[in-house]
């Protein structure tokens, strides 16, 4: 397959580039914007839903597939304002409350401002609170700090900050010499990366759609909705690009394409997962099948919104997940030949 090394490259450039757009899940426009100028470029068709997913057509014929990743990540959502002028929240998606303490954010305003802080406990002072170590996270005591003169509840509202307000947190996002991809919001954004690049290289008429080949990019699946909708009817299969889950006794790591057998939401299509791993076998890529005990993708749910279609999921191996994630460019590689291998092929 025509992969060369600048493929690799690109999408580490595009997922840091996605990484650092701030998306939470509800407040993905900024994202969707860039991906449509991106695709635009490209020169593909693309439909944007009511709810806010991109649909785009890549071309080919016949047995129609869709490949389904999202762009909107995990974030929060101011609660209240406390007396203290600091801000309560209430989280979006699914993350254990230290997994953003210490994190430096952003509070997005409803009228567009856009103000720093940072997520702390509330006994985050050690020479102060001896203890501070053992307070429990909730989320009573985590809390933004805003990074502004403010003491009070007045105040932080004469900054125009309410409740409902989103919050973004910062990506810290990080390209090591040896090829890892440290950053919050690899899931999904490196897929989406991966996805671009299939496009480009279609665009680019290097390979061409094996069959009928429709982009679907969701913008509600951390909180369970986004795969519901915008899947073309005609669709045979449609196949998830998320990340495949790192750790305990799974054999996917942050340098593998994982090829998902199970996650919670039940088994993935038998046949589909064998072709894929067939591919896998083929191509002799850096593979694994594994089970995710506590996972669930955009394809589980546009099965349980009533679409007829044979269904699997595939991604780059992410550490860390819903936390400070951690990939290899290898990674990402390994997805995106897995990808050209079942859907493409050589031009001529
Ligand atoms: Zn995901």
């Amino acid at each position: 397959m025509p992969i060369q090394p600048a493929d690799t490259e690109r999408m580490v450039e595009d997922t840091v580039e996605l990484c650092r757009i701030p998306s939470p899940t509800g407040l993905t426009k900024r994202v969707r914007e860039h991906l449509i100028r991106v695709y635009e470029s490209l020169g593909f068709p693309i439909r944007q839903t009511r709810k806010g997913a991109l649909v785009i057509t890549l071309g080919g014929s016949g047995r129609p597939l869709a490949l389904a990743a999202h762009f909107d990540t995990l974030g929060a959502m101011v609660r209240s304002i406390k007396p203290t002028g600091r801000l309560r929240l209430n989280i979006i998606g699914g993350f254990p409350l230290n997994h953003i303490e210490r994190e430096n954010c952003l509070i997005h305003t409803r009228a567009g401002k856009t103000l720093e802080g940072c997520i702390q406990i509330t006994e985050a002072s050690v020479h102060v609170f001896r203890e501070s170590g053992k307070t429990e996270r909730t989320d009573k005591t985590v809390e933004v700090v805003i990074d502004e003169k403010v003491s009070s509840r007045e105040e932080v509202k004469d900054l125009g900050i309410r409740p409902g307000d989103f919050v973004s947190f910062d990506p810290r996002t990080v390209v090591t010499k040896s090829g890892f991809l440290k950053s919050r919001h690899l899931d999904d954004k490196a897929s989406v990366a991966v996805l671009m690049q299939f496009a480009r290289m279609i665009s680019e008429g290097r390979i061409v759609p094996d069959r009928k080949t429709t982009l679907v990019l969701t913008s509600y699946e951390e909180v369970g909705h986004g795969g519901a909708a915008s899947i073309p009817a005609d669709t045979h299969d449609l196949i998830a690009v998320d990340m495949g889950a790192v750790g305990d006794d799974l054999e996917t790591n942050e340098h593998k394409v994982s090829i998902c057998a199970k996650d919670s939401g039940g088994p993935y299509d038998h046949d589909l997962t064998t072709e894929l791993v067939r591919v896998a076998e083929r191509l002799e890529l850096d593979y694994a099948v594994d089970i995710y005990p506590a996972y669930s993708s955009d394809v589980m749910v546009a099965l349980k919104a009533g679409h007829d279609v044979r269904h699997a999921l595939v991604g780059p191996g992410v550490f860390a997940s819903h936390g400070y994630e951690r990939t290899h460019r290898e990674a990402l590689e390994n997805t995106l030949r897995l990808i050209v291998g079942l859907a493409a092929r050589k031009k001529g």
